[in-house]
């Protein structure tokens, strides 16, 4: 029997020609198996009808742990007599629209680490130790199919030692792109700030030294740059704070094991198989309450957010001392995409760091380190990046056209839809400058050549201000294809709908900020979304944003607009006029300006949320995205719903008016945590009942919950809670983040349905 099958999804460079070539000779077939340019493996096997079979099952059944199936397709014939034993083939050009990707970037695996610390192994102490189960893929290729040549790896001339593992098939190495020894392999070393080499023999264990002595040391990764430096030592943190123009904004850090993680964090089981996993994201766990690391980590928040090693540069770097852990935060200048190449990295971090731990292999394409929280046992992406991307989102419908998604402002990612499949971009960054919508772009291409794809349809965010709006209607223009612009809170539940596979919901959708169909800033929605799109069914109350833009930045602007009216409280603005960069006469101004009344108003729960934070003395300046509302959250955490306000409906409007003035009132009466937590309960318990009430009347199953409040673990349980409570199906994020991260999904899945 002849047989010719062709497989698709995750098989290139994972070790699956080596897989197939060894069970195809188990079964005592013969022909060949070679890669395609569209990231397809092709085999044809010739053999016995039943060793044919087998062959197929143990296909299936035995693939290498990194490879996924998506499709297999096979055609038999007559044998044509043509093979006397079975090989692995030169890859072949050859393309089709396929839906086949290359894997992600792998952690190091088990037996890598362990030959790294044997003595006898020609790659002890090799940093750049790598197999086909594990090591950079994404970030490493440069286009199809996945052979050494079209990789950054093409620079380094292979060994005969290293050669020979290549060409072994009963060796781990068998055709893994990326093998490598002291030798032949990429090399590493320490520099000064100034680009003066320190000769030194090991120079990541004394990286590691200096790390630990306090110095700041820039290390370049697989996907990009880091900056590290010790965490128990608080001097260095407060130091590359004030050089990076960090004031608060939490950075991450990377933990020995996870043994020394338990003696600083809370880890329960599902956070220890995370941290553990072969993706190696940043976990957020809660600070033990005898936490001793520096507290200039995540200052104001119960929570840090933590990796475990995941190359074998990594890994040395904690040998020769005894820090637990190592500051260990992307490197990138203020709103710019992650540092990846030596040159630019001495120009621009040059000044923010004492020493640069320099390889010289070429980043292809950089990728930050993921981010992921756990609520109880469910997961919340909050940035989909290295270790997930490019693995595609499985839908259960198949769209007929291929639509590109290009999110909107922060946080951004790119998706390609094709067919079932969404392929979600790593994460860009706030694309409000040159450098990240270059980073962006170059990720759009980066997916549409791995993905080998025509785009049909845009999807962009209905803002006719985003850049990526306007990047929309420049590629629109460029491909000749329709532009559909998604409005924002419909793409977040839009994607909740493509995550569950759900054709109609009602979905609460809270952040910051998104443009309203009607030219308002929105942020506290409750929608209903079907495949035709979307009804506004009920929001929180309008308030007024004294000074625009500004008002995101300091939180006691939102509180002034809401106040406004209460006997004193130009008197207690004045109090508190120290809290604002131009003081009292800044004061005078805003009260000025809501006495006229016309200023810009929003819907927005992140607003409410960062004015309570202000009114309970908790976060006065936001310096990072979220901050007011995440201090609020980490100050409400041992705090219970002492005041239990009733929601108040104004029309279809939530009363936050009511909340604010209540928690303004009672300030002094009752702890700074009871009425944090007071806060969320009402905005939780009001955005709950309203939903219900919805789904009620219009006989909807499913209530939704999307938008960056929905990192919040007490609102969202609160808001579960009473949708279950009330015979409601609860749906929220597993896969793709709630947040801006995850609009590029959300756009995709609406224009496509
Ligand atoms: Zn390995
Ligand atoms: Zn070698
Ligand atoms: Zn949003």
């Amino acid at each position: 029997m002849h047989a010719e099958i062709k497989v698709s999804g995750i098989v290139q460079g994972v070790g699956f020609r080596p897989f197939v070539y060894r069970v195809a000779v188990e079964n005592g077939l013969v022909g060949y198996v070679r890669n395609r340019g569209d990231a397809v493996v092709e085999i044809v096997v010739e053999g016995k009808k039943k060793d044919v079979k087998r062959f197929l099952k143990n296909l299936k059944e035995k693939k290498p742990p990194l490879a996924r199936i998506y499709d297999m397709t096979t055609n038999y014939t007559e044998d044509k007599n043509k093979f006397k034993q079975f090989t692995i083939l030169k890859s072949s050009e050859n393309v089709e629209l396929s839906g086949s990707v290359i894997p992600q970037d792998v952690s190091i695996c088990d037996e890598c680490l362990s030959e790294l610390r044997d003595p006898k192994n020609k790659r002890y102490n090799y940093f750049f130790i790598t197999c086909t189960n594990c090591g950079p893929r994404y970030t490493i290729i440069e286009k199809l199919p996945y052979d050494r040549l079209n990789t950054t790896m093409q620079d380094f001339f292979m060994c005969d030692f290293c050669f020979k593992e290549y060409n072994d098939p009963s060796n781990r190495r068998f055709h893994a792109q990326t093998v490598a020894c002291p030798k032949c392999g990429p090399k590493v070393y320490l520099t000064t700030n100034n680009d003066e080499s320190i000769k030194h023999e090991d120079p990541i264990r004394e990286a590691g030294k200096l790390l630990e002595e306090g110095y700041i040391v820039a290390i370049k990764g697989n996907g990009g740059f880091h900056i590290a430096t010790s965490t128990t030592k608080s001097e260095p943190i407060a130091r590359l704070r004030k050089v990076k123009y960090r004031a608060q904004k939490p950075f991450a850090i990377m933990a020995r094991d996870i043994d020394t993680t338990k003696s600083f964090a809370e880890v329960n089981m599902k956070e220890a198989e995370l941290l553990t996993c072969y993706i190696k994201p940043i976990v957020l766990l809660k600070k033990r309450d005898d936490y001793y690391l520096s507290e200039l980590i995540s200052p104001g928040l119960h929570n840090i957010g933590v990796m475990l090693p995941y190359t074998g540069l990594h890994a040395m770097l904690f040998d020769k001392v005894r820090e637990p852990a190592f500051v260990m935060t992307s490197a990138n200048p203020p709103n710019e995409p992650i540092v990846t190449e030596n040159v630019e990295a001495m120009k621009k971090l040059g000044s923010v760091v004492d020493f640069f731990l320099f390889h010289n292999r070429t980043i292809a394409h950089r990728c930050d380190d993921s981010v992921v929280r756990l609520h109880g046992e469910d997961q919340s992406i909050i940035r989909r990046s290295r270790g997930y991307a490019p693995e595609p989102v499985h839908l259960k419908r198949l769209a007929d056209s291929y639509v590109l998604g290009v999110g909107a402002e922060f946080n951004v990612t790119s998706c390609v839809l094709l067919r079932n499949k969404a392929f979600i971009s790593q994460h860009a960054g706030d694309v409000d400058n040159l450098e990240t919508l270059g980073f962006l772009k170059s990720a759009i291409n980066h997916l549409i050549k791995l993905t080998n794809s025509k785009v049909e349809v845009i999807a962009c965010d209905l803002h006719p201000k985003f850049t990526t709006t306007r990047l929309a209607q420049n590629l629109g223009e460029k491909l000749e294809c329709s532009v559909v612009p998604v409005q924002h809170h419909h793409a977040h539940i839009a994607s909740l709908m493509g995550e569950h596979d759900v054709d109609e919901m009602i979905g609460i959708a809270c952040d910051g900020f998104g443009y309203g169909s009607d030219g308002n800033a929105w942020g506290g929605e409750i929608l209903y979304c079907n495949h035709d799109g979307f009804q506004r069914l009920g929001h929180l109350q309008e308030q007024p944003m004294v000074g625009g833009d500004l008002a995101t930045l300091y939180p006691l602007r939102v509180a002034a607009g809401i106040l406004y009216g209460e006997a004193d409280i130009e008197e207690w603005l004045l109090l508190n006029s120290d809290r604002f960069p131009h003081g009292r006469r800044e004061v005078e101004v805003i009260v000025k300006q809501l006495g006229k009344g016309s200023t810009p108003k929003t819907t927005s729960c992140g607003r409410v949320l960062d004015a309570v934070s202000a009114i309970l003395g908790i976060c006065y300046e936001r310096t990072y995205e979220g901050e007011p509302a995440m201090k609020l959250e980490s100050a409400a955490l041992k705090g219970k719903d002492v005041l239990k306000l009733t929601p108040e409906f104004r029309g279809n409007a939530i009363d936050t008016t009511l909340l604010v003035h209540e928690i303004f009132n009672q300030r002094g009466k009752h702890s700074v945590a009871d009425l944090a937590c007071s806060a969320q309960s009402y905005l939780a318990r009001s955005l709950a009942e309203l939903a219900v009430e919805e789904a009620e009347q219009l006989n909807v199953d499913f209530i939704g919950f999307s938008g960056g409040v929905a990192y919040n673990e007490y609102i969202t349980v609160t808001i579960r809670k009473i949708v279950e409570e009330n015979g409601f199906k609860f749906l929220v994020h597993n896969q793709v983040p709630p947040g801006d991260g995850g609009i590029s999904f959300g756009q995709v899945v609406a224009a496509a349905f």
